[in-house]
């Protein structure tokens, strides 16, 4: 564990502990493009005026673009959290932006109810390179780890936005993520925080450490043969089909779409039904492609969670059981925020 302490001498600031990943943000320029190359400590030497926020050490966890970032190391950081988390009053994961929303549902899920902010940050742009979002990032995730805020939060071009609900939507814009099917909780405008909502109460913080990652996403393309679905059953412990529109299964002379995930289902895997469509969620019971699936077979339905959520949450529940009821019941309940339809 690699210890820089900015700011000894404050007394009464904040003490916040930076996470290093990798991700744009610490990258420089090699022979085949960016590879993230600088330490969290390295990082903060760009943003000197930090110190002046709170007092901060680092940690540097591993050096990856996060297209190479796995469940694995999903864990990894909360366990890292999970070890220092009396020690600190906040905490800083910089992250490349790539799988930043999964990784924010990841830590959502193994990182309940937290007393404390938990605040991904990252760039399009590397801290290095004269125009960079990088610097202000970092400062503004600073700000809201050492507010009075809590649990987990992705902080971007000056939105605060809940790991839940987090997707990268821009690939190249500063303004890479939005907040889908719930606002923002607050923004940071010259390093204060507005606040629009605030989340639920604190309760006790619980910490997890076991995920299944066996679980597969499938979107549905116009004519998508149906034996796609059937492999996808048979190699993951559950599965995740983005449908069209409001949600519904395709149904076709060639093969059976119901008939797969009967087999699957029968076989003990789960099958969840959401959209490839951004905003609003599902809604099965509206047409006949999808309330004939939901009324007879005990498949569940995302409604407003985004698909990063559904994939991390689904993920977590597998690995605390398997029992059918009992997955139901814990995808239904909302953690973090993540859902909130009626239904
Ligand atoms: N490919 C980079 C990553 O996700 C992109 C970024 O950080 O913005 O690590």
């Amino acid at each position: 564990m690699e210890s820089c302490r900015t700011d000894i001498s404050s007394v009464g600031k904040k003490r916040i502990l930076l996470v290093g990943t990798g991700g744009t943000i610490a990258s420089e320029m090699g022979e085949n493009g960016l590879e993230p190359e600088l330490t969290s400590r390295q990082l903060l030497r760009y943003v000197p005026d930090i110190s002046g926020i709170c007092e901060i050490d680092c940690i540097q966890l591993f050096s990856l673009d996060s297209t190479n970032i796995r469940p694995e190391h999903w864990l990894c950081i909360a366990g890292a959290i999970q070890e220092c988390y009396e020690q600190y009053d906040g905490f800083v994961v910089s992250h490349g932006t790539d799988t930043m929303a999964y990784t924010a549902a990841g830590l959502s899920y193994l990182i309940q109810n937290s007393c404390k902010p938990i605040v991904l940050t990252g760039a399009q742009k590397p801290i290095g390179y004269e125009t960079t979002d990088s610097k202000q990032n970092l400062r503004d995730a600073f700000t809201v780890a050492a507010s009075d805020l809590f649990g987990v939060m992705l902080v971007f071009n000056g939105k605060i936005i809940m790991g839940t609900r987090a997707r990268k939507t821009h690939s190249k814009s500063f303004e890479a993520f939005s907040s889908i099917n719930y606002p923002v909780i607050g923004v940071v405008q010259d390093g204060r925080i507005i606040r629009y909502i605030r989340p639920d109460g604190k309760r006790a913080t619980r910490f997890y450490d076991i995920l299944d990652s066996k679980v597969a996403l499938l979107k549905l393309v116009p004519g998508i043969d149906c034996g796609v679905l059937a492999y996808l059953l048979e190699h993951s412990s559950a599965v995740i089909i983005e449908s069209f529109g409001v949600g519904g299964l395709p149904v076709y002379e060639t093969g059976s779409f119901y008939e797969t995930i009967k087999r699957g289902l029968e076989a003990g895997k789960i099958a969840v039904l959401t959209t490839q469509v951004e905003n609003e969620g599902s809604d099965l019971s509206v047409y006949h492609v999808g309330s004939s699936i939901k009324k007879n077979l005990p498949i569940l339905e995302a409604y407003d969670m985004t698909t990063e959520a559904v994939i991390a949450k689904m993920m977590w529940i597998l690995g605390q059981t398997s029992e059918r009821e009992k997955v139901a019941e814990l995808f239904y309940t909302p953690i973090a925020c993540d859902i909130l339809s009626a239904f």
